[in-house]
């Protein structure tokens, strides 16, 4: 059963939702969007664009600690999933299809324990753009994640003076039932909404030419293409793109012990695959020394490796990556000269 919501009610239902929940939400700062913790439906900011940080940031967050141990007795160990009860509202289509791939790849064997605890206890409460965030660099669009099929429980669709919102889950019918804001949709809604989709699909366009479907196999021929080396001369390997990327997941593991040097926790620190170090290993040697080699690693793990792997591309096409780019690489112009070969 779909229902609507009033605009003018979804202060008192932000207000509902924080009586019970952690809420995440878009909020401006300094003229940019970030997802944080809110106190109050007034620091919402329900019309953003692509935020700094995605969300999935409150489901894999940095520094994450794992364990707790003792030095005096290695038994203690114990480890440590901390899974607070969060609902994180107005997500974009694309952010959604990140946690959808992100959810595959962390369930994979040996599972991840402290993601998957979190995404339990996570309501997702997804968010219709009814336009493009940005005019270009992205590829949401030319990828099929400007629309999501699933990975939320409750999805708003603005229909003007109130919003549709499609329920998907037991969760998102707990929420809904306990509110009597909620009216159930009817036909008209229905019509409503079909139409405000039509609407919305004629502003997006493509931005990388040809047939998405070739461009895995067309990347894999270009493997020693000039590209690499260009764009590699251009990357200073500060990693942001890795920092802001909703699908990358590498990690490194460091021990921090008090200084009573008995107490100690061992944390999660994201890492970057554009980072120097990151393939060295402990006989010091590094096998993607060139930032050449690690660029095009970059683009092949999103558009190659994971649609190996799961039968899709990693790359949700936010263009986060483009926009925090220092040296200005774009992986929008680096599909388009491979397919333009
Ligand atoms: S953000 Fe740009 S300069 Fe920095 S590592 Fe990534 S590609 Fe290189
Ligand atoms: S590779 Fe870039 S465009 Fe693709 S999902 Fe990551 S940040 Fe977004």
């Amino acid at each position: 059963m779909d229902v609507t919501i009033k605009h003018k009610d979804v202060d008192r239902f932000v207000l509902d939702l924080l009586s019970s929940f952690d809420v995440i939400a878009p909020v401006a700062r300094d003229g940019r969007f970030i997802f944080d913790k809110i106190n109050s439906p007034s620091e919402v900011s329900a019309q953003y664009n692509t935020t700094i940080l995605p969300p999935v940031k409150w489901l894999y967050p940095d520094n994450e600690k794992l364990l707790e141990f003792n030095l005096k007795d290695i038994n203690s160990m114990k480890p440590v999933v901390q899974a607070n009860k969060q609902v994180l509202t107005f997500i974009h289509p694309c952010d959604i299809n990140a946690i959808n791939i992100m959810d595959e790849v962390l369930a994979e064997e040996p599972a991840d324990v402290n993601y998957l605890a979190r995404r339990r206890a996570s309501v997702i409460i997804g968010y219709e753009c009814l336009k493009p965030c940005k005019e270009d660099n992205i590829l949401c669009f030319d990828k099929g994640y400007h629309i999501a099929y699933k990975g939320y429980d409750l999805f708003f669709t603005d229909l003007g003076e109130r919003y549709y919102v499609n329920v998907v889950t037991d969760a998102g019918m707990e929420i809904v039932n306990g509110y009597d804001y909620f009216i159930r949709a009817g036909y008209e809604d229905w019509l409503r909404l079909l139409k405000v989709r039509e609407d919305r699909k004629k502003g997006f366009k493509k931005s990388v030419n040809g047939d998405m479907e070739m461009l895995s196999h067309v990347l894999k021929e270009s493997y020693n293409d000039e590209i690499w080396a260009i764009e590699g001369k251009k990357c200073v390997s500060c990693g942001a793109c890795n920092i802001v990327c909703p699908t990358c997941y590498c990690f490194d593991v460091a021990d921090e012990v008090c200084p009573d040097m008995e107490e100690g926790s061992r944390h999660r620190k994201l890492d970057g695959c554009q980072l120097r170090g990151f393939c060295k290993v402990a006989t010091g040697e590094n096998f993607r020394k060139s930032a050449a080699e690690r660029v095009r690693h970059r683009v092949f793990k999103k558009e190659v490796y994971l649609k190996k792997r799961f039968g899709k591309s990693g790359c949700v096409g936010c263009g986060r990556c483009i926009e925090h780019c220092i040296a200005k690489i774009s992986i929008v112009e680096i599909f388009n000269h491979v397919m333009g070969r």
